[in-house]
């Protein structure tokens, strides 16, 4: 066996062997495949196989397309059979909010140039004549549905890998793996130990145990999951040509022909946990116990969906288990807090997405990024925050949830309340209604007097129209205020922090008592963030960007950190209260004896606001005069109390997220994975505006940027105003011209100071001129738009800057 390698590849699963081939393909041959048992030894060997590009989540989608579309090349590098059955598939919605979503799905598709069509029940009964279509409002057909043959897929992954250089080790168990100092690795196996640059965990089933050898958890849990295969069914092998699949989202089932039967597997509600305390190391190829009560209430139902079953016997039974992450995306990316050490794991649908994430991860690793934003499906987006008792509710409730209507604005309930701040009880008390960031507690808005403490699901205007309207009313025309625990916050000191932020910033650093905007940018010249940096003294900087992307920001600043720096996430330790509308200014001067009248935009000063002391930021999201108030945790209640008391004379109203997001449309501000991501550029977007040209600094993504910007952007980021009637723009809706699709939404929302719907999106620079008309289609309705061409509101910034 090799004793060096450039990377090991722990589990010999369909994802460690789209990892090891797509390595080789990136140009990287001295890697190898370290297996316990044959390949296929955990949840692979027993998938069903199917696979499909539908995913609410664009970037996930394009995942899942590439994984389908690379089958065939597979197959013809290898010259091994993949097992293929391109059957197409029909996803069956028998209510209207559930075929709303499909008609949000199909739109998004339009400029994904994804070849999906809506059918009506008539058209499902000749698509597939074993559905019993009443009840039924209409499908989503897509032709690209189809499965194949796990193992023959797996092992043409190595065979592809293999020819390329790559060795594979079976019957080669890892026992540890250990960090040498300068970040490579020494992987000790049942066979010896090899030293690795790299280390990728793909144990699939076993991938908490792997990571815990090198002293991290990952947030990922087993579930247990049943499918069953028929007999013999007349009905379907006397067809001419195969069935296609079929979802049943109301029976939360998916079924598909096998052989001469059918094959019908379930995500059931009484949904079970599989190896709690841990995944047994003798677990090898072998099922689970039947469990045929758990799925009865679904198999119930799948009688009357599919009458055919009732009368087919059942062939065999397949219960076994495999991983998800608390929100059902894979875990893909270098693991934050390690060298050198990758995560493939909790991929919960191998065969859609293991070819995606293969690719993926293998650019990350040979080129330092990916083609397109990883945000859904990176490592990072969970933090360290994140606990065995946190996982595994979020778990079950999305195995529960799997086939529901994902809403845009649903925020799932388990495993809540977890962190919250010393606010949660005051605000609480004043009628939050809350939703979750990144584990924390974030008032999405407050309801009064009899409004329900819960925001309806919905694809339309939800039943927080109207509170949101009155928190908006209450920022334009007094004041609000709103807890600021939710922005990623660190603090830069040294004697070096300036040079270094002049590095790793795109945009002006600025002077002492100075707040400055800035973009960070990748190599590649795309948006890796939107921060704004306080400069509180010459060797002391706060920055601060979005609350989620922690972790993503951390491990970025700890790869490219210097001498002569040091970088504290403060994220939970500096908390406080943003205050915005005309009277903030008079509310804060009853706060303090210090000096604010003089506080010019931008500014940020230390205060002492009652009794706690303060960084005061004259900034504001809104758009408004407003002012941000740090403080410690320890002190935040006290300065609620202060500012609260000061603000009534004022009018002062507490306001949420909605309201904050409505109200920042008034000035069109993009927000952080919405306008501004890791998929656009700044020429793109307009944060180009914000890049220092002239500074002398060779910023990260300097070369890139320029040369973005010598050539023009073929697309640009547009405001529109939408003449929408019921529901708003919420992300990937197609935008329409002359009949054709010309571009798509970032974002959108109802502004409730203006009284209009908004949308951001994207379209042809050519096509981009002032007064632009165009049609946006929101759920399956092309409703008029026109761009908007200064900020509708305060267009000259006198109340944002006066
Ligand atoms: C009943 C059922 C039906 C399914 N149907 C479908 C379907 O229709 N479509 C679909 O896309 N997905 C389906 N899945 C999910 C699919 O099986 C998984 O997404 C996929 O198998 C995950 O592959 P993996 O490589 O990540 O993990 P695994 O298949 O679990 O592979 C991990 C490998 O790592 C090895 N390993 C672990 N620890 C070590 C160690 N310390 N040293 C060396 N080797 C180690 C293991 O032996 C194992 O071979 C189904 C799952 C189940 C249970």
């Amino acid at each position: 066996m090799k004793t060096t390698t450039r990377v090991a590849v722990i589990g010999g699963g369909v994802v460690g062997c789209s990892v090891l081939y797509h390595l080789t393909r990136l140009g990287w041959s001295d890697v190898m495949l370290l297996e316990r048992s044959e390949l296929t030894s955990g949840s692979t060997w027993h998938a069903a196989g199917g696979f499909h590009t539908l995913n609410g989540d664009t970037n996930m989608a394009a995942l899942q397309g590439y994984t389908i579309r690379l089958y065939k090349e597979l197959e013809e590098i290898t010259g091994m059979s993949c097992g293929l059955h391109h059957v197409g598939g029909v996803t069956l919605a028998d209510t209207q909010d559930r075929f709303d979503m499909m008609l949000a799905e199909r739109a998004k598709h339009r400029h994904m140039g994804l070849d999906t069509r809506i059918v009506t029940p008539e058209e499902i009964r000749e698509i597939a004549p074993v559905t019993n279509i009443a009840g039924l409002i209409g499908g989503l057909y897509d032709p690209l549905d189809g499965h194949l043959d796990p193992s023959g897929t797996t092992h043409a992954y190595a065979k592809a890998a293999r020819m390329q250089g790559a060795t594979i080790e079976t019957h080669c168990m890892v026992r540890e793996t250990n960090p040498r100092p300068y970040g490579t690795w020494d992987v000790v196996t049942d066979k010896g130990t090899i030293h690795a640059e790299h280390v990728v965990n793909a144990a699939g089933l076993w991938a908490r145990e792997v990571a815990a050898m090198a002293g991290v958890y990952l947030p990922l849990h087993p579930m247990e999951h049943h499918y069953i295969v028929t007999d013999d069914i007349p009905a379907i092998y006397e067809r001419a040509t195969e069935h296609p699949h079929v979802m049943d989202p109301a029976g939360e089932s998916y079924l598909r022909q096998e052989g001469r039967g059918l094959c019908i597997g379930f995500y059931e509600q009484r949904a079970k946990p599989w190896a709690v305390d841990g995944t047994p190391w003798d677990f090898g190829h072998e099922l689970l116990p039947d469990d045929l009560d758990k799925i009865s209430d679904s198999i119930e139902f799948a009688y009357r969906r599919f009458p055919v079953l009732a009368e087919a016997g059942v062939k065999t039974v397949i219960h076994g288990p495999f991983t998800f992450a608390p929100d059902g995306n894979p875990l893909v990316g270098p693991v934050p807090g390690l060298r050198n050490y990758w995560s493939a794991c909790a991929v919960m649908a191998g065969f859609s997405q293991g070819g995606g994430v293969g690719l993926m991860l293998a650019q990350w690793m040979t080129q330092g990024e990916c083609e397109r934003d990883t945000a859904s499906f990176d490592v990072a987006r969970f933090g360290t925050w994140t606990t065995p008792g946190y996982t595994r509710p979020k778990v079950i409730e999305n195995y529960q949830t799997r086939f529901s209507v994902a809403y845009p604005n649903e925020e799932k309930p388990a495993a809540r309340p977890f962190r919250t701040t010393p606010m949660y009880d005051i605000l609480d008390a004043l009628g939050a209604v809350w939703g979750q960031q990144y584990g924390l507690e974030v008032p999405n808005y407050f309801a009064t007097g009899d409004e329900p403490r819960y925001e309806t699901p919905s694809f339309r205007r939800s039943n927080a129209h109207h509170a949101t309207a009155r928190e908006v009313r209450a920022v334009r025309e007094a004041v609000g205020i709103n807890e600021i625990q939710n922005f990623g916050k660190y603090l830069v000191t040294g004697p070096r922090s300036r040079d270094w932020l002049d590095r790793i910033m795109a945009g002006r650093i600025p002077k002492p008592g100075r707040i400055s905007l800035t973009p960070m940018l990748s190599e590649a010249g795309r948006i890796i963030g939107d921060f704004t940096v306080t400069c509180l003294g010459e060797e002391v900087f706060r920055l601060a960007a979005s609350y989620a992307a922690q972790a993503y920001h951390m491990r970025w600043f700890e790869e490219h950190l210097e001498d002569g720096v040091t970088l504290t996430n403060i994220s939970d330790l500096s908390t406080g209260f943003q205050i915005a509308g005309p009277r903030a200014r008079e509310v804060l001067a009853a706060c303090t004896r210090d000096e604010v009248a003089a506080m010019r935009f931008l500014d940020a000063r230390r205060m002492t606001i009652g009794m706690a002391e303060c960084i005061v930021q004259r900034v504001s999201y809104t758009g408004d005069l407003g002012y941000e108030i740090y403080c410690d945790a320890m002190s935040q209640r006290s300065l609620w109390h202060t500012l609260w008391q000061a603000g009534q004379p004022h009018g002062m109203k507490p306001f949420g997220m909605r309201a904050m997001m409505s109200l920042r449309l008034d000035r069109l501000f993009g927000s952080w994975l919405r306008e501004y991501s890791p998929d656009y550029t700044p020429a793109e977007t307009g944060l180009d505006r914000f890049i220092h040209w002239q500074k002398p600094a060779p910023f990260i993504g300097r070369a890139a940027a320029e040369a973005a910007r010598d050539q023009g952007p073929a697309r640009r980021l547009a405001a529109f105003e939408v003449a929408a009637i019921d529901t708003d723009v919420h992300g990937y809706e197609p935008i329409w011209r002359d009949g054709e699709v010309v571009g798509f939404c970032t974002s959108g929302g109802y502004s409730h100071h203006l009284g209009t719907s908004i949308a951001f999106g994207f379209v042809p620079t050519a096509a981009d001129i002032p007064g632009l008309e165009v049609e946006i289609e929101i759920l399956g309705d092309r409703r008029p738009a026109r761009r908007i061409d200064t900020p509708p509101w305060d267009p000259d910034g006198i109340r944002l800057r006066g």
